[in-house]
């Protein structure tokens, strides 16, 4: 690839403003949320259309340039980065609005609209109010809808929910090639051709193509919430907690998890009044209609009593739920007080496992020198251990990587997967070959190959890759501390 050459062409295909090749603006683009993974691109392009971005593919494709599709950039698992002079095809100007289809409770989307912006503008509509687009990723207010199915993304409510690829029906995608395609229904009430195709490119971390537009399906909003929150002196009892609450045949709407190191962050930044032997807390949502909630949040609370809660809190008014939630969204912010660096990792395993899983995480974090935290999805089984570095030390990188790598296969091992939400890209490839055996394996790449035989688009992501390989562990560096 000749970078002169590409930008020259790019700069005459596209209106003035469209292209960043400037060193300084480039810096931006170099990782998303997951900073151990960075590479500066060749260049970063925003279409605008869905005829420019086809241009774009095949323009791209013309000078050999690796084409690496991008949302909004808050990715968790280097999606999105353009290794090896790869060019950034963002959708973040793609943000229009196309039709809001309230009586068919559906909409029409280009790929770059955000997730809040789409529910802001449902609610905004006469008779609007009641719907709103149901995946709630905590990065909702600045991530992508095509972001969100191309890493099939869930969120707090996903316990109830589903992930996103069950909000999507229909997607229009720019294939490697350039052609335009338009897989499954435009009615959200009709099935629409052979295979389920959204469901396959939902989830394909932008490997198959690059959205350009969706159809989503728009869901009807809770009229009444309970919230309850239940804090532990020991990790079990909360685990048990957990399980038996599910097992009992209540869905709860979301089941937060915050082990006792997160308590306490969090308490010593906000100062909420937890009691000092705190181990872990649960933050669980009912929703519903008044009726039935009352009661369903007494079950709730006499399963937190009969596991031995400490302490325990429920609420029926926005005002207090406000405040118990307050303490799981304060989290993140908490960490940046005590950490300089934080690498959030996602894995999934059984609910009956997670006692195990947090004492394995600990002993990993103790073995490597690293603090771990863990907040997480506990209904749905998905963890997220926070490791706390400080990236301008190699070692601390390493072993963050190291460490996150150890306590992945131990997920594995126990009957879990090496991802529950934030997906694969190129920070857990080298994990794959661990979960799945080879035919599967085998299987993929066939799925890759069949859509992109020259490996244009984000090759080295999400399956093994003949092209492009990163490795972000360096060979000899990474003895434990
Ligand atoms: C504070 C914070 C909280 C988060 N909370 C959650 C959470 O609760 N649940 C969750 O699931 N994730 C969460 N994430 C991760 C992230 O927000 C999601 O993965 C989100 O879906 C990414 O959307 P994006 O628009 O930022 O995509 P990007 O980060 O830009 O891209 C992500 C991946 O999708 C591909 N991609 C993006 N757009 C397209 C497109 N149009 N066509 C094809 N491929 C595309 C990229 O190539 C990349 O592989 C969180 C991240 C942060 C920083």
């Amino acid at each position: 690839m000749n970078r002169d050459s590409l930008l020259h062409d790019l700069q005459a295909l596209l209106p003035a403003g469209s292209v960043v090749s400037d060193d300084a603006e480039l810096l931006v683009y170099e990782s998303d949320g997951f900073t151990i993974a960075h590479a500066r691109p060749a260049a970063v392009v925003f279409p605008t259309t869905t005829a420019q971005a086809s241009d774009v593919v095949k323009l791209l494709a013309k000078h050999d340039a690796q084409i690496v599709p991008r949302g909004s950039g808050t990715g968790l698992a280097g999606g999105c980065v353009g290794f090896e002079n790869g060019v950034v095809v963002s959708t973040s100007r793609m943000n229009r609005i196309i039709e809001i289809d309230i009586p068919n409770r559906a909409a029409h989307v280009q790929a770059g609209v955000r997730n809040t912006q789409l529910s802001n503008a449902v609610a905004a509509q006469p008779g609007g109010a009641p719907l709103h687009f149901a995946p709630d990723p905590s990065s909702q207010s600045a991530s992508t809808i095509g972001g969100n199915a191309a890493t099939n993304a869930g969120g707090i409510h996903t316990l109830k929910d589903f992930v996103s690829s069950n909000h999507v029906f229909g997607i229009e995608i720019v294939l490697p090639d350039g052609s335009i395609a338009t897989v499954g229904g435009q009615n959200a009430c009709c099935e629409a051709g052979p295979f389920d195709l959204p469901g396959l490119f939902c989830g394909s971390e932008g490997t198959l193509g690059l959205i350009t537009a969706l159809w989503v399906r728009l869901a009807p909003k809770p009229v009444a919430y309970r919230t309850i929150v239940g804090i532990f002196d020991n990790s079990t009892d909360a685990s048990s907690t957990v399980a038996e609450i599910i097992a009992a045949g209540l869905l709860p709407a979301a089941m937060e998890m915050l082990d006792g190191r997160m308590v306490r962050v969090v308490e010593e930044a906000f100062g909420f009044g937890f009691p000092s032997n705190a181990a872990a807390l649960i933050l669980t949502e009912i929703d519903g209609t008044d009726e039935l909630l009352d009661a369903q949040m007494q079950m709730v609370a006499d399963i937190h009593r009969r596991h031995h809660a400490i302490s325990l809190e429920t609420s029926s008014d926005a005002a207090t739920r406000a405040k118990l939630w307050k303490a799981r969204k304060a989290t993140f912010g908490a960490i940046g007080r005590i950490s300089h660096s934080y690498c959030t990792q996602d894995a999934c395993v059984p609910r009956s496992t997670l006692p195990a899983v947090l004492q394995r995480i600990d002993e990993i974090g103790r073995e490597f020198g690293l603090q771990i935290n863990n907040v997480f999805h506990a209904g749905d089984g998905n963890i997220h251990p926070i490791f706390l570095y400080d990236d301008r030390d190699e070692w601390q990188v390493q072993n963050t990587l190291l460490a996150a790598e150890k306590v992945l296969k131990f997920c594995v091992d126990i009957g879990g997967t090496i991802t529950g939400e934030h997906g694969v890209g190129v920070e857990k490839l080298h994990l794959m070959p661990y979960l799945f055996d080879p035919a599967t394996m085998a299987l993929f790449e066939r799925v890759k190959k069949a859509i992109d035989p020259q490996e244009r688009i984000n090759a080295g992501k999400l399956i093994p890759s003949e092209k492009l390989h990163v490795n972000l562990l360096k060979p000899g560096r990474h003895v434990p501390q």
